[in-house]
């Protein structure tokens, strides 16, 4: 297999190109499991909501034109005429100089135009005083003026959210179409790699790639679906690999894809199909090894072992594949401006990103830190890092003070100061 580094552009083309992402098939699930799924079909309403004209407040209906020239010391007396209660339409209707007591989101009784609140009243058995002129529609909630019949509440793509359920709710539905979820098979490769939970062997360490991998597999719309650890051996990762295209959408690995004697996983990937690998290797830095292949019309995103370059690289092209395939739009990474806190370099003609921690500073708004990258491989690189700036790859380096653009990992922008 021929081997020639892309650049990062280039590589991006062929995942847009080549990859052709799609989203899936779809289903009907329960409102209640439809958290964080995305429509699959416009929502048109078939009700107005509210149903019904109703009162946002405890009080009084009445017709407004009655508490005409009412003031704090020269109150309008009606006369009320009884009851309105929520849950049943109401069995009185108003007339001029009269009044109905209310409770919020109980329904407007006819003739009445307005509700006057409780505290601009006085009431002697029927009796009421009104201290307060109300305009019409004065705490009234108007039938369909939340959402109308035949209006689209909703939109195909739209990100289920606890408040788009609860309109999914108010329209009295209970299952939904959504997009189906892309499922995504998780390996991680090495013979020094002990799954957790299992004792830890003399010379061996924890699988890391799988969980972090897998938790953001979940945050891009995916499924993950942990497939566990495979030796460095041609005919297990044949196996495991046929295994996980033959179960999956997409395939994540991890390890294995550098040039040592016990980095196997790009010729096999090869061997499993059309079109094969289409990326092998990256000029940016970290994640140079970086190789995804098409099998059929699978992708197989083929990440370095080391933790931090894995997760990055799934960031910047493996994420947006994923949310596509979910049923949602690609999104770029959030990014905040900040000031260089140190000169950052770029590697010779490779795009690099550098991880830094975000600092509040008084006069400057943001300062981006580089986070020690001390031996590379750490995890802790990553935990510690807000986010990446990207040095282009033409660009020897930034310099200390410059403005950058750091692209967030994580949904908040840190307050530490
Ligand atoms: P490799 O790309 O297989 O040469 O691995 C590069 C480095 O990452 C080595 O130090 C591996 O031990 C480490 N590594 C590979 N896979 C994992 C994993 N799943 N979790 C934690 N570290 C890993
Ligand atoms: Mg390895």
């Amino acid at each position: 297999m021929f081997r020639r580094l892309m650049t990062f552009d280039e590589a991006k083309k062929v995942i847009s190109e080549q990859l052709k992402p799609e989203a899936l098939g779809e289903e009907e699930i329960s409102l209640l499991e439809a958290h964080d799924r995305v429509l699959r079909e416009n929502v048109v309403s078939v009700l107005e909501i509210p149903p019904f004209n109703r009162s946002t407040v405890d009080g009084y209906a009445v017709k407004a034109g009655d508490t005409f020239g009412a003031e704090e010391n020269q109150p309008v007396t009606l006369s009320v005429r009884g009851v309105v209660n929520v849950g049943e339409p109401p069995n009185i209707s108003i007339g001029k100089g009269e009044a109905a007591e209310i409770v919020t989101g109980a329904p407007i009784p006819d003739g009445a135009d307005a509700v006057v609140m409780v505290e601009d009243t006085d009431r002697e058995d029927v009796e009421l005083r009104v201290y307060r002129a109300i305009t019409k529609d004065e705490n009234v909630m108007k039938k369909g003026t939340d959402i109308k019949k035949g209006e689209t509440a909703l939109k195909a793509g739209q990100v289920l959210s606890a408040s788009e359920i609860g309109v999914l709710a108010a329209l009295g539905l209970t299952k939904i179409k959504v997009f189906t979820l892309p499922i995504v098979a998780v390996l991680s490769t090495g013979g020094e790699i002990t799954e957790p939970g299992k004792e830890l062997p003399a010379g061996k360490i924890y699988d890391i790639n799988a969980y972090s991998l897998s938790t953001a597999v979940r945050e891009s719309g995916g499924k993950p679906v942990y497939l566990g650890v495979v030796p460095d051996d041609k005919a297990e990762l044949r196996k495991a690999l046929e295994n996980a295209l033959a179960s999956a959408d997409l395939v994540l690995t991890s390890g294995g894809v550098s040039v040592g004697p016990r980095d196997l996983t790009p010729q096999i990937v090869d061997s499993l199909g059309k079109l094969g690998v289409l990326v092998s290797g990256i000029a940016v830095k970290p994640g140079k090894p970086t190789t995804i292949a098409l099998v059929g019309r699978k992708p197989v995103f083929s990440l370095p072992g080391h933790p931090t370059s894995a997760l990055l690289m799934f960031h910047l092209l493996a994420r947006p594949v994923i949310q596509i395939m979910s049923g949602r739009t690609a999104t770029e990474a959030k990014t905040v401006k900040a000031l260089a806190a140190a000169r950052m370099f770029s590697a010779k003609g490779r795009r690099t990103f550098v991880m830094v921690k975000l600092k509040r500073n008084k006069l400057a708004g943001f300062v981006a830190e580089p986070v020690e990258t001390g031996a590379s491989g750490a995890i802790t690189t990553l935990a510690k890092a807000d986010g990446y700036v990207e040095v282009p790859e033409n660009q020897q380096f930034i310099d200390a003070g410059e403005e950058v653009d750091v692209a967030l990992l994580k949904g908040a922008v840190c307050t530490r100061v």
